[in-house]
């Protein structure tokens, strides 16, 4: 039984993680921007406190902060999930620029944020875990260039990991970036490969036995290693 801080818990694969993660007794701190969206089925998990709302949106440092200060104890896995696809326009040839540097707020800057604002509490448990949902769209090994202020961002925060699992190896941390598949959500669509069941359910048991040594690493939903 842990306690997982997981951002985005609204809808999509926060949402799906969320549920596997209190149907089998674990502690979840998920954050949402409207804490209106939950599912109604969860009050019973808010009255009991093995779930507990936070408000926080990645774009903006304060609500980071205060999101964090109410935070008073040990958090072994932070799942740093929510993302955007970005800008219409966002082909190399006709870029939406603010567009693009919004992409990289949430879906780079964010990450590394909640990672800063919650490192106190990450040090406080024996064996943490930040877990960064990524995408294979930004492996430096496909050469498409389709939303490619989305395939940048996920590009960068992929580093940003990689630099994270460096920098946090002598805190016995392990951090990764994880590909969750092509999954049915708003993100995704219906035409999307996997469930988001399918998603979720992967992404647990690769979280379940990630330890140090494969800090650093880029790993899809089945557990399987990927290229950077
Ligand atoms: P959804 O669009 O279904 O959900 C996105 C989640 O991110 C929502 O909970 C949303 O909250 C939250 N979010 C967006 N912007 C912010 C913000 N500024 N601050 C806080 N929360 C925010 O997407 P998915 O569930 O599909 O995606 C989850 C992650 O998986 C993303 O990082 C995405 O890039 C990644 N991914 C998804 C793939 C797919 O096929 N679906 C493929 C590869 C990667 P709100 O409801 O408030 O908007």
């Amino acid at each position: 039984m842990g306690t997982y801080l997981i951002t985005g818990i609204g809808r999509g694969i926060g949402q799906e993680l969320t549920r596997i993660l209190l149907s089998r007794g674990d502690r979840v701190i998920g954050t949402v921007r409207d804490p209106g969206q939950v599912p109604a089925e969860w009050e019973a998990f808010v009255k009991n406190g093995r779930l507990e709302l936070l408000k926080l949106d990645v774009r903006d440092e304060a609500s980071i902060a205060d999101a964090a200060s109410r935070v008073n104890e040990p958090v072994d896995v932070l799942i740093n999930n929510a993302g955007i696809i970005g800008p219409d326009r966002q082909s190399t040839l006709n870029m939406d620029f603010e567009g693009f540097l919004d992409t990289l707020r949430v879906n780079t800057l964010g990450p590394l944020r909640v990672v800063q604002a919650f490192l106190p509490q990450l040090r406080r448990s024996p064996q943490a875990k930040i877990v960064t949902i990524s995408s294979r769209m930004g492996s430096l090994s496909y050469a498409k260039s389709d939303r490619i202020a989305y395939r940048a961002s996920k590009a960068a925060v992929n580093k940003v990991m990689q630099g994270l699992a460096t920098d946090l190896a002598v805190d016995g941390i392990a951090a990764i970036a994880v590909h969750p598949g092509w999954v049915q959500t708003d993100m995704g669509g219906s035409g999307a490969d996997i469930s988001v069941q399918q998603s979720a359910a992967g992404l647990v048991k690769l979280v379940d036995r990630l330890t140090l040594k494969e800090t650093g690493g880029f790993f899809d939903w089945q557990g399987d290693a990927i290229p950077f």
